[in-house]
């Protein structure tokens, strides 16, 4: 009986020994609507570059991102993704290795796409960008029913039909989108608030800089274990053909992923605890090239996208070059296994990647 009871204490024992090698205990999600995996591994694109029909600063745009050299052209397009996140993360998508990321909903746009990231769950119900509320019971939901991370939770939007999407309304998890009046007593949430009724529009929303501020300021002011922030204006740029301004945004919100990076890595609650992972919600078009505007199931490559991961218990193997296949589906449960948890919901949930959080 003793014998038994001590080797049961031993297994109770290492198990807690497994558990604390993890060390994430936040996670900050990061989107960026419709940005292309081209752009991410190859930089500015030559032949869009040129194009007078859709670029309107050829210079001005030759002059910061081109390079002959494909490692220093994507770099300046996008400096932490090349300079941090390759040197000390993994960046999966990369099909010129046969690395690829997918959909595995048939819709390719928006809604179906993030529900596919949050629900792991490519609900074939799921096929509209309307503001229906989603019946779909996503990961952070389940997450916030776990101890320690009721009111931890928040997502930041540029686009206003992410309540729906997350649906807010059921759940009650903050999700701050488009003109939601931020109701904080401070300052600095006074002034973000100022900045998005006064701001022009340029893509019918607000500018994702003010996304990103009033979320930097919660981090700040609330301490969330979970962040979402959800830019949008890349793919609004990419509808209206702007390929100048899909760039400048594309690199405008690698710069503030950086500053939310170090934002992060100054913090003593969230250095070395917190994993940020970056990705987008579909592809767009790139083999008939004027199809670079569009995306959806007629554009037969917007199905393409890519994952960016970074943090304590990511292998720093950098960009990911070997033959792989994975989905926007399995997103979710990794989000979940990042804090110890296995996400189960009353929909299936596709497997996670165990690459992401495993050594
Ligand atoms: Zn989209």
């Amino acid at each position: 009986m003793q014998r038994l009871g001590i080797i049961f204490l031993f297994i109770l024992f290492s198990g807690d020994i497994f558990s604390q090698s993890r060390k994430t205990e936040n996670v900050v999600v990061v989107t960026l609507d419709g940005m292309r995996w081209q752009e991410i591994f190859g930089g500015v694109d030559a032949a869009l570059l040129k194009d007078s029909v859709y670029n309107r600063n050829i210079k001005g745009l030759t002059e910061k991102f081109w390079s002959q050299d494909l490692a220093e052209r994507r770099a300046k397009l996008f400096p932490f993704f090349w300079n941090v996140i390759a040197k000390q993360g993994q960046l999966y998508g990369n099909r010129n290795f046969d690395n690829k990321v997918d959909n595995a909903n048939p819709y390719w746009f928006s809604y179906p796409g993030y529900n596919e990231i949050f629900t792991g769950y490519p609900d074939t119900g799921v096929n509209s960008n309307d503001k229906i509320l989603n019946p779909n019971t996503n990961v952070l939901e389940f997450i916030q029913q776990q101890k320690g991370y009721k009111g931890k939770i928040a997502a930041f939007a540029t686009w206003d039909v992410f309540p729906y999407i997350l649906n807010a309304q059921r759940n009650g998890i903050y999700v701050n989108a488009d003109n939601d009046s931020l109701k904080f007593n401070s300052p600095e949430f006074k002034l973000i608030n100022d900045f998005q009724f006064l701001t022009t529009r340029p893509i019918g929303v607000r500018p994702d800089v003010i996304t990103y501020l009033a979320a930097r300021e919660y981090l700040k002011t609330y301490d969330p274990r979970i962040l979402y922030i959800a830019f949008d204006e890349t793919d609004d740029f990419a509808h209206g053909g702007m390929y100048d301004q899909y760039i400048g945004s594309a690199h405008a919100q690698d710069a503030m992923i950086a500053d939310l990076w170090n934002t992060l890595q100054a913090s003593p609650k969230y250095r070395n605890k917190t994993t940020l992972l970056i990705t987008c919600d579909h592809g767009r078009g790139d083999k008939v090239k004027s199809n670079w505007k569009h995306h959806g199931s007629k554009i037969e490559d917007a199905h393409e996208i890519w994952v960016a991961v970074i943090g304590p218990d990511t292998n720093p193997i950098g960009e990911v070059k070997t033959p792989m296949q994975l989905y926007q589906k399995q997103i979710a449960a990794t989000i979940a296994q990042l804090l110890g948890f296995t996400f189960k919901a009353e929909h299936p949930v596709a497997d996670p990647v165990t690459t992401i959080y495993k050594n």
